[in-house]
């Protein structure tokens, strides 16, 4: 194979990128180290497409269309309608077969929404990447990636696309998505020989889907999309995922066990049939249709619906759902754990104090600009060196405002610097750097190695001019303990106790105070090469305090959470001091509260960590292995837990999280990957309305569930208890059945269907986060809803079955009629009823929940339509006159009655309960 590097030769072929060396790819490429220009890359979009794999995550249209007529509920309808037909039942076959039509209907537009719905989310999740663009770096989603392309990889990030790799710096890649070898593998931009060596040996080479879990690296794009390694084995794509939630599984059990119920109607039907000498064939078809009338349909469509519409209110508030069941484990979150830097704060770093030899200087005083100004002087080399070891930047932005690009700690320093006159590029061209040891959350420190300074850079003139140097800045604790030597105002000293006593107390007086304490340090290096001796036998320079500021709306989001008996728990990587300083200032410790470190949980046992973590609201210095015990600690407890993280190291705890929480702005791709939600503006206080959400949710849907149960179980009082008084008093009547099938299913259709849809949409009741998270294990009936739908269920029973025997007894014609609009209404009151489990619908406001209002209109109308248009004689219905009609109304508006009544009795009996509470 050719390896010249001829523009015209033909493309290598996929495999063969690794064996290349640089150049040769870039040109062959089409290339160079400064990117492509925006209309090739354009052009090459348009070309070759968006770099995406083909989804195979959502469901096709036909899929779901198929999935809905092949529900065992629906295949035993149309066996019925086909046995209609086989019976000669033309009407009843058309009429079951059109209900089934619209049963699919409904399912299937539920679905198809809820399923548009995960994959607008899961559109939403596309990463951005940083690339290179005509020399200059842009952020742009990792879909507009196209071949040619140069982009930054850095510990966290997902590989965009298959890239031959041009820059490497202790660069570690996963690699177990594509080879299954979970150990990360060493890469470096060197060929490797041999054109079919396996993919783990192509050193050279990132692809698509894997991890980087150290280090950072510049690779150009070589194959896209479909096109890459990971593309030819599409099947391993996990996009956002939908498993059956919790509650989803325990209402199959539900739908399960109705339809046992319904077969035992069904069978009851026969019997009696049997018994009163009726046909046979005519029998099997009523038992058919009652016990699919018994089971509610539109139950697993309603709630697929209702969760995907809770992800998209969820979006609305910036949480962006993964994962489906998240909804629904979020309301019973007791713990929320969160990162500090970013979440509970703004991340808006500012470099506010330098502490040096010579003393504090804050950083926008005129003698402190004047001090850091000085060449020469401690200040400005303590800057200089955060300067260069340092990968943010700083840019003129279009407005010609200074936009800061990278770590927010990171260019703090750099416009620190900047405002004390000192020109950043120009130092860092002239030091260019020759090693790096990149910043990681368990080092909690960076160092970078340039070659001698040989005066290049006036502000760094009191270090050593003719040897390389290690620069290193990072956390003060750990730099203490390899520093050996203190920059003092008349040179370089030991670090004797005295000096090791002052720098530590300067070090906490800074993160009393809520800063975060960078110390700044440099040392000798006998060549460019030491990288490995970069961070011992340290000289340290200075200390600079940064600080950020609490987010305002973070401190009520704490008190919310406290209300909604949550407790909010604060890990960060920073000082003990800064995190109980910031801690106390949101509500989420007192002063006085014991703040954990890394360090003491490094010793304690697992019984002692479970002991601790009870109260323990703090926790500082920590790693991010450390998350991992706490959440396993916490879940010994019994507590269902939400940990935020954002970076590489975090995926362990946010995947055994309850709920893992990743940063939408700051996060790495693999701690969003891990996640089940991903805030979008990585702020606390959208936890806290995620939360929210997911307890209405969660409400709207055991609403739903017993409202659906509530009424077939007032079909199946009907259904079984109308031949009773004829049965006992020796009648023939008994085989008379109070709803034809067409009624039943037609009713089911009204309620399951249409009222059941609009349930999802209601709004959060009040109180919703005053009151303590439901336990997970407590099941689907708890809190005394079991009850509330036994008896509703047993008064809409009791009503309709009530006024069909009156009206029979007293030779009404229109008793059928009756009953069934008694049942309809009575639906339809309860719907209202049961809006909220405590407040009155008067207090809830009537008109609140528009979309249930317009529903509960539009099943009255077609009620109507039902009795009083030639729907009725489809229906076996007759028109009922106005009072036979106020009859069936007034006996439905009783369950509204009911249901408040109960309520305004619970709320009295919970008003004197809190009043004898707050007497003790
Ligand atoms: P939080 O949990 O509050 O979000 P964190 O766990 O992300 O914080 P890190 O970013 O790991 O905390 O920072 C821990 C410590 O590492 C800081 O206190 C600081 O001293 C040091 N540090 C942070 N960023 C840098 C950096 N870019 N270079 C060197 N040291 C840093």
């Amino acid at each position: 194979m050719s390896t010249s590097p001829t523009t015209d030769a033909p493309p290598a072929p996929a495999e063969a990128w690794h064996t290349l060396p640089t150049d040769d790819v870039l040109d062959r490429l089409g290339t160079s180290t400064d990117g492509l220009g925006p209309d090739e890359a354009a052009r090459r979009l348009a070309a070759d497409g968006p770099n995406e794999l083909t989804d195979r995550g959502s469901k096709p249209a036909w899929r779901i269309l198929y999935e809905q007529v092949t529900a065992v509920m629906v295949l035993i309808l149309i066996g019925a309608s086909l046995l209609s037909l086989a019976l000669g039942k033309f009407l009843e076959a058309g009429a079951i077969g059109a209900i089934v039509v619209l049963f699919a209907i409904l399912g299937f537009v539920q679905e198809h929404r809820a399923e548009q719905a995960i994959a607008a989310l899961r559109r939403m999740a596309v990463p951005s990447v940083r690339a290179v663009r005509d020399g200059r770096q842009v952020e742009i989603a990792a879909t507009e990636l196209v071949r040619g392309d140069l982009v930054a990889l850095e510990a966290g990030s997902v590989v965009p696309a298959d890239v031959r790799l041009v820059e490497a710096v202790d660069l570690a890649v996963q690699e177990a998505a594509l080879t299954g070898e979970s150990e990360p593998v060493e890469k470096s931009t060197a060929p490797v020989e041999g054109a079919d060596v396996p993919l783990g040996d192509r050193r050279g080479m990132a692809y698509s889907g894997t991890q980087v879990t150290a280090g950072r690296a510049v690779g150009v794009v070589v194959a896209p999309g479909m096109a890459t390694e990971l593309g030819r084995i599409a099947d391993l794509l996990q996009g956002v995922e939908s498993e059956p939630t919790p509650l989803q599984s325990r209402l199959d059990t539900v739908g399960t066990q109705l339809a046992g119920i319904g077969l035992v109607v069904a069978l009851r039907v026969v019997a009696m049939g049997v018994a009163g000498g009726e046909e046979l064939a005519d029998l099997v078809l009523t038992a058919i249709s009652v016990a699919v009338a018994v089971i509610p349909e539109g139950l697993p469509a309603v709630v697929t619906f209702t969760l995907a519409i809770g992800a998209q209110r969820m979006l609305r508030r910036e949480a962006l759902i993964r994962k489906l069941p998240a909804v629904e484990t979020l309301g019973s979150v007791t713990v929320i754990c969160s990162d500090k830097t970013g979440t509970l704060t703004e991340n808006r770093m500012t470099a506010t104090v330098l502490d040096i030899a010579g003393g504090r200087l804050v950083l926008d005083q005129v003698e402190a600009a004047e001090a850091v100004a000085a060449p020469g002087s401690p200040g400005a080399a303590a800057l200089a060196v955060g300067v260069l070891c340092n990968d943010g930047d700083l840019r003129v932005g279009s407005t010609g405002d200074l936009e800061t690009i990278g770590d927010p700690t990171e260019t703090a320093l750099l416009l620190a610097a900047h405002r004390a006159g000192g020109g950043g590029d120009a130092r860092r061209t002239a030091v260019p750097r020759t090693a790096e040891r990149p910043f990681d959350s368990d080092r909690k420190r960076m160092s970078t190695v340039h070659g001698p300074l040989g005066g290049a850079v006036p502000a760094l003139a009191a270090l050593p001019q003719d040897v390389p140097l290690a620069l290193v800045k990072g956390a003060v604790d750990g730099l203490l303990g390899r520093a050996a030597h203190v920059h003092a105002e008349d040179g370089v000293v030991a670090l004797d106790d005295g000096w090791r006593q002052r720098v530590t107390q300067a070090n906490d007086a800074l993160a009393a105070d809520g800063m975060r304490v960078l110390g700044v340090a440099y040392r000798e290096l006998p060549s460019t090469d030491a990288v490995a001796d970069a961070e011992e036998d340290l000289v340290l320079l200075g200390l600079v305090g940064i600080i950020d500021p609490p987010r305002a709306e973070v401190r009520d989001a704490v008190a919310t959470c406290r209300a909604a008996g949550i407790r909010p728990v604060m890990i960060t990587g920073d000082h003990p001091l800064t995190a109980r300083a910031i801690a106390t200032e949101l509500g989420i410790a007192e002063a006085d509260d014991r703040v954990v470190t890394g360090v003491e949980l490094e010793r304690m046992t697992a019984e002692e960590l479970d002991a601790v973590v009870v109260d323990a609201s703090v926790f500082a210095r920590v790693s991010p292995e450390h998350k991992l015990r706490i959440v396993d600690a916490l879940q010994r407890r019994g507590d269902v837990v939400a940990m935020t993280g954002d970076c590489v190291n975090d995926a362990p705890a946010l995947k055994r999280a309850d709920i893992g929480v990743a940063m939408g702005i700051t996060g790495t791709d693999v701690s969003k990957e891990a996640a089940d939600v991903v805030l979008r503006d990585d702020n606390f206080s959208t936890i806290v309305a995620a939360v929210e959400e997911g307890r209405v949710i969660y409400d709207n849907l055991r609403r739903f569930v017993s409202f659906a149960v509530a009424g077939n179980l007032g079909k199946i009082i009907v259904m079984l208890g109308w031949p009773l008084p004829f049965l006992l008093g020796g009648s023939s009547e008994a085989t008379t059945v109070a709803l034809l099938p067409l009624q039943l299913l037609w009713l089911n259709l009204m309620t399951d269907g249409l009222l059941g849809l609009s349930m999802g949409m209601e709004p959060a009741e009040p109180g919703v986060m005053r009151r303590g998270p439901h336990a997970p294990s407590a099941g689907l009936w708890h809190g005394g809803l079991g009850l509330r739908t036994a008896w509703v269920g047993a008064l809409i029973g009791a009503l309709s079955l009530g006024v069909g025997l009156v009206a029979y007894v007293v030779g009404n014609e229109s008793w059928q009629s009756m009953v069934f609009t008694t049942l309809a209404f009575a639906q339809v009151f309860q719907a209202l009823g049961t809006r909220s489990t405590t407040a009155s619908l008067w207090s809830v406001g009537p008109l609140s929940n528009r979309v249930l209002v317009a529903i509960a209109g539009l099943v009255v109308a077609l009620q109507l339509a039902a009795l009083y248009t030639p729907l009725s004689s489809f229906l076996g219905l007759d028109a009922l006159d106005a009072a036979e009609l106020g009859i069936c109304v007034g006996l439905g508006a009783v369950v509204l009655v009911a249901l408040e009544c109960v309520k305004a009795v619970r709320r009295r009996v919970s008003a004197r309960g809190a009043a004898a509470a707050a007497r003790r």
